[in-house]
């Protein structure tokens, strides 16, 4: 849902103070993914922020963070702050409903502007604050948006036709500095809920990926212990090949 937010004054303070408040708020919201990153504040009679929400009710108060809290009451001493939604933000995908999960995808491209977490029951984006922190001792998402951000980096450098083996090895190899960062996040995530949560890899169409012929299938083997992989239909248009024990998966063709 896209929105904006006006940012109306109550009381007299500085320019520079009311701009910084605003900010630290915003950027509290993005690191608790109650906007989506991407967003613009405006100054003209007042300020206003132009968001996405993943969800209609994003923006209440009972989905704040640690961080929102303290951000949100600081901010209202000196504003009154007023969502309105515009429409539907094509840039954004719609968000998964679903109380509980089977199972958790996690994988990002270069313009992806969703949550990383892909519901495997509807396959939808899970908005992050529905989600439990995948990192001891934090109190929000950013080691996931850090994640997802240099992913995003390595993708669009391969993707603007560098294709030079340091980035190409980062998105496939199951062990790359980049990889591991992911991976240790899904496997926390994964504790965390008690489900599966796989982190998806690039296929690099055969240099280092390996694959089996199952009957009329090609099906992936796994680059962590070298098993062959399980071919799953997620739904209709679902179907991945994953390691269990790994915590992986390929897509499946
Ligand atoms: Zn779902
Ligand atoms: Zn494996």
């Amino acid at each position: 849902m896209f929105c904006k937010i006006d940012f109306l004054p109550l009381l007299g303070i500085e320019s520079d103070e009311a701009e910084a408040q605003i900010w630290a708020f915003l950027c509290s919201l993005e690191r608790n993914g109650q906007i989506l990153k991407e967003y613009n504040l405006i100054k003209g009679e007042h300020y206003t922020a132009y968001v996405t929400l993943p969800h209609p009710d994003s923006f209440d108060r009972r989905h704040d963070g640690v961080y929102v809290r303290r951000e949100r009451e600081r901010l209202c001493e000196h504003f009154d702050c007023i969502l309105l939604p515009l429409g539907e933000n094509l840039s954004s995908q719609p968000y998964c409903e679903c109380e509980t999960h089977t199972a958790i995808e996690m994988q990002t491209y270069d313009r992806d502007i969703d949550s990383v977490f892909t519901c495997c029951d509807c396959g939808k984006p899970i908005a992050l604050y529905r989600l439990p922190i995948p990192a001891e001792k934090q109190e929000d998402f950013s080691i996931v948006q850090y994640w997802q951000e240099n992913y995003a980096a390595m993708d669009l450098l391969w993707m603007n036709c560098l294709c030079d083996r340091y980035t190409g090895n980062q998105r496939v190899k199951h062990d790359s500095a980049l990889n591991k960062q992911g991976r240790a996040i899904a496997k926390s995530m994964s504790e965390k809920l008690g489900c599966p949560v796989y982190y998806h890899l690039e296929c690099d169409y055969g240099k280092s990926v390996q694959a089996e012929q199952v009957g009329d299938l090609q099906i992936h083997i796994c680059p962590g212990c070298q098993t062959t992989m399980k071919r799953i239909r997620f739904s209709a248009d679902y179907e991945r090949d994953i390691c269990e024990a790994c915590g992986l998966s390929y897509d499946a063709h």
